[in-house]
């Protein structure tokens, strides 16, 4: 159980008026009593032996039962957490946040659309010109402390990128950012930035990558490996439904979600 799971529970427990604290993620005292507190009025749901479980089992259970109620899958109320249990109250957390559900992934293809008209991946070196001489970069700041995921005590300020893609880069970070909070988007690691701008031919290949015209960004490359597909990538998870939404919104492409590889990456450029 983390922090945000931890929060999810305060507040289901606030809302059910059993717990008056505050909302932070800690399992103290006060949540654990308001946790038993709640679990008397639920006592028909929980099996034979639940009284002797843990508190940390109790709590967990506590959650599966709050999820039950909004129609959450979340199996059996057995207090274990499974990635069952887990990706329920991933839900359940979106429910408290925004007010609706996150559509599963196979209800949720990638959007097609380009509101910011982005070129298509053959056109870039007519339109934009060749990356053998260095793009107008503009520095856009990250609302979240992010760190080089190859150097993790560095903290770049911001994400320099070609000037042409900053506004809309900009507005993606900022509802990202108040989306998930500081604290979930470190537990979801996307602090890990993988880089911007990178003069490079793409990798195994002779052409440019739309990294050399600073158009694509990269985030949490260890847990999204070049060639890595759905069933490994970090990035592939529910969780990260919305993040998706919020570039493909913008008109930017996952190569995670288009082709399933380089889950890391995302450009804005049309392939
Ligand atoms: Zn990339």
């Amino acid at each position: 159980m983390n922090k945000t799971a931890v929060r999810t529970l305060q507040q289901y427990l606030s809302d059910q008026d059993a717990y008056h604290g505050s909302i932070d993620g800690i399992h103290g005292p006060r949540t654990l009593a308001a946790v038993n507190a709640a679990l008397q009025g639920h006592t028909g749901q929980l099996p034979d032996g639940a009284d002797g479980w843990s508190d940390r089992r109790r709590a967990v259970a506590c959650l599966q039962i709050a999820c039950r109620q909004q129609q959450i899958e979340a199996g059996p109320i057995d207090g274990l957490w499974g990635p069952q249990t887990e990706h329920a109250v991933d839900v359940l957390h979106t429910l408290q946040a925004t007010g609706s559900k996150p559509a599963p992934w196979r209800d949720q293809p990638p959007m097609d659309t380009n509101p910011n008209g982005w070129h298509r991946e053959s056109e870039l070196e007519s339109v934009l010109g060749s990356p053998t001489r260095r793009p107008p970069l503009t520095v856009v700041s990250c609302p979240w402390t992010l760190a080089l995921a190859w150097d993790p005590s560095t903290h770049p300020s911001g994400i320099g990128c070609h000037e042409r893609v900053a506004d809309s880069l900009a507005r993606i970070l900022e509802r990202v950012h108040d989306h998930y909070g500081p604290q979930r988007l470190k537990e979801l690691g996307l602090h890990r930035y993988g880089g911007c701008y990178n003069k490079r031919r793409k990798r195994g290949g002779t052409r440019w990558s739309t990294h050399a015209w600073g158009l694509a960004i990269d985030w949490d490359p260890s847990h999204n490996k070049l060639k890595w597909g759905r069933d490994r990538a970090r990035l592939a998870r529910p969780a990260y439904d919305t993040w998706w939404r919020l570039w493909e919104e913008e008109g930017w492409v996952s190569l995670g979600r288009t082709r399933n590889f380089d889950w890391m990456h995302v450009q804005a450029v049309k392939p």
